[in-house]
């Protein structure tokens, strides 16, 4: 592959969190990369809260760390609190987070960036994309620079045509303090991609030092705190609490009373907001009904006594900030250091996107993060890392990308939802979301990704030998726990109650008994106390499952079936017999790779589905005898 100042294979533009997930991946693959960002200082920046992970998020954490990816390894480093969510439901749902010193957070990535080898990268704005032959093959920058490249991935997030909205106020801005990207917007308009307007807000900064923390609630973390990574036994920074407060009536009554001032109840913000992550002004207009919305004040750092309200993002006239936050508890006499703002910006339509996330009408570029429609650092790094590693495989010559499915990752979720259904608001991932949940836990991400990862390239030496390491010595236990049993005689003597059935029962089986610990077992069998914790918690959760999966197995089977039929690419929807003209130009206009993704598609009956499968099965014995006559 080649590398010199102008020509590299891949290119990435923007050092947000799908923008350095997708060039560190593209460089781990061995391609030469070029990242290209406004400035090297923000590469890495939190946007809006500092915190990573949370239920749905989480996994989404786990699973780019299993595919060798930065997200994991650097929230480590910068994790001032971490707490597992959920902790009272079932591992499947559980959710792992991390409160964030921010300038801890920036500083690890950019660490993590500038030590990968294949990566060089540039402080430049991205103006336009140069499109010879109808494929994308290069970048010119604000300065007039050039670079060219086999596959570019665009991270723009916020940017594109971003406008700031404070009150009445409206700011062209990319984020706080920074240029939008305004003639790279008119670009894409110019390239025919469908695109609209998305909004998303945040809260105004708090001095630390002005909270009254004794009229709050405190919050306080895991003890021990659990990393994201699998490369990571234990986290090293110290440990804080939150604090919990919350609105009251009164604070209701001063946002009601000047909601006409706020740009989204004005009219003066067109795009849509995130519907579950609403702004305090949202809350009060659709939650009449109740007295009081949580607040979790936030600690941006350890050095840093700036403070992150969590709850009340808004874009009301700073003023009236200042008097709705003055009636909460313990903010009675807080410093208001920076008001919180709405801001527009331009997404593009991901139906617009393979599921390898390049542009159907423009190959060779690839679209990550926020600009495909999704909110959320974790959402971003999960597509960064998939575009990056997919652009590397394209400029290496490769024809086929590399897909995670439905049942492969939340990852594959999300991307199959967005390219599959668009977004009508700003995406965030939910566990609600993935039909096998139970297969997709955050615990299991490893086993189910980073062989996958290993057969792309892309997974480092230092991963790959701890994960051999580990599955060594799972694989060990299972065989222990699968081949150890106790007849019901036999566990009655011990004290454990099954039925009395005549069935031997295995460790495994043993495990799924509500009242049979771990300890329990380890005293009849005293090797297994030498199991690490990671084994030991895996192959009790495998064991609470156990009876789910293998049910579980049998839909991600059938899934599995429909995802193979593949649909002809060329395949004239509208000349289709028995399909009603709606399902058509649905069809049509999103041309399914599967038969499983056109019955995803709205409005799909079961009489279309089957026109449908009578094509692929055509599709797949024309191949077939096509690959005989070879
Ligand atoms: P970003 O992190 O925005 O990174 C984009 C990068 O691209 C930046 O480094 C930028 O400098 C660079 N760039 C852009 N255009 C160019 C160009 N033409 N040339 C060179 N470089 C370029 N998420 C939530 O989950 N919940 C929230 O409540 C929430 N609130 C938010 C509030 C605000 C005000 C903002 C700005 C964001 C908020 N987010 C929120 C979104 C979150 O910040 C993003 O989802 C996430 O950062 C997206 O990551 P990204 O990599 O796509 O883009």
């Amino acid at each position: 592959m080649t590398e010199n100042k102008t020509n590299f294979d891949v290119i990435v533009i923007g050092g947000g969190h799908a923008g350095c997930e997708a060039a560190a991946a593209a460089a781990r693959m061995g391609a030469a990369t070029l990242l290209l960002t406004h400035k090297l200082a923000t590469i890495g920046e939190m946007s809006c809260n500092p915190a990573i992970g949370g239920i749905g998020k989480g996994h989404l954490v786990r699973e780019i760390d299993a595919l060798d990816g930065l997200m994991g390894r650097v929230a480590d480093k910068a994790a001032i609190q971490c707490r597992l969510l959920n902790r009272r439901k079932g591992a499947a749902v559980r959710g792992p987070r991390a409160q964030a010193d921010r300038a801890l957070y920036r500083q690890a990535m950019q660490a993590a960036i500038n030590e990968q080898p294949h990566l060089t990268i540039k402080p430049a704005a991205v103006d336009d994309i140069i499109v010879e032959n109808g494929r994308a093959i290069g970048v010119i920058c604000a300065e007039g620079a050039v670079y060219k490249a086999a596959a570019i991935v665009l991270t723009t997030g916020t940017f594109l045509d971003g406008v700031i909205h404070l009150g009445p106020q409206r700011i062209p801005a990319g984020r706080h303090g920074e240029a939008p990207a305004q003639k790279l917007a008119k670009r894409l308009y110019a390239c025919g991609f469908r695109m609209g307007r998305l909004k998303t807000g945040t809260p105004p900064r708090l001095d630390g030092t002005s909270i009254n923390y004794a009229a709050c609630e405190v919050q306080p973390g895991d003890d021990p705190p659990r990393p994201f990574s699998f490369l990571h036994s234990h986290i090293t920074t110290p440990q804080i609490n939150c604090h919990i407060t919350g609105t009251n009536p009164l604070t209701h009554s001063i946002i009601r009373e000047n909601i006409h001032l706020s740009p989204v109840y004005s009219g003066q913000i067109k795009g849509v907001g995130p519907r579950y992550c609403p702004s305090i002004e949202d809350k009060v207009a659709r939650f009449a009904e109740r007295t009081r919305h949580q607040i979790f004040l936030e600690p941006e750092g350890l050095n840093d006594d700036t403070v992150y309200p969590n709850g009340i993002s808004t874009a009301l006239p700073p003023a009236v900030q200042e008097a709705f936050v003055k009636t909460i508890a313990g903010l009675e006499n807080v410093t208001i250091r920076r008001p919180g703002y709405a801001i527009e910006y331009d997404y593009i339509d991901p139906r617009e996107l393979y599921a390898s996330l390049e542009t159907k009408k423009l190959p060779a570029l690839f679209l990550a993060g926020q600009i495909n429609g999704t909110t959320g650092y974790e959402e971003a790094a999960g597509q960064g890392i998939m575009a990056g590693i997919n652009a590397a495989l394209l400029a290496g010559g490769g024809k086929t990308p590399f897909i995670l499915d439905r049942a492969d990752a939340y990852i594959g979720v999300m991307i199959d939802d967005l390219i599959t259904k668009g977004v009508s608001e700003p995406y965030r991932m939910f566990t609600a979301r993935a039909e096998y949940r139970l297969t997709l836990r955050a615990d299991n991400a490893d086993q189910r990704l980073t062989p996958l990862a290993i057969k792309q390239g892309c997974v480092g030496a230092e991963r790959a030998k701890q994960f051999t390491r580990k599955q060594k010595a799972l694989e060990k236990a299972r065989q222990f726990a699968t081949t150890h049993r106790l007849t019901p005689n036999a566990a009655q003597k011990h004290g454990l109650t099954v039925n009395a059935d005549g069935i031997h029962r295995n460790i495994i089986d043993l495990l799924g008994y509500a009242g049979i610990t771990w300890e329990k077992l380890a005293s009849i069998w005293p090797s297994m106390q030498a199991w690490p914790p990671e084994i030991r918690e895996q192959i009790e959760t495998d064991a609470h499952y156990a009876g789910y999966l293998d049910r579980q197995k049998a839909d991600i089977a059938a899934f599995r079936r429909d995802e193979g039929l593949a649909l002809p690419h060329a395949l004239d929807y509208m000349a289709l017999a028995g399909i009603s003209t709606e399902a058509k130009q649905k069809l049509a206009a999103a041309r399914p790779a599967t038969v499983g993704q056109a019955a995803r598609l709205d409005g799909m009956t079961p009489a279309a589905l089957n026109v449908l499968l009578h094509h692929a099965k055509r599709a797949q014995s024309t191949s077939k005898a096509g690959q005989q006559a070879d």
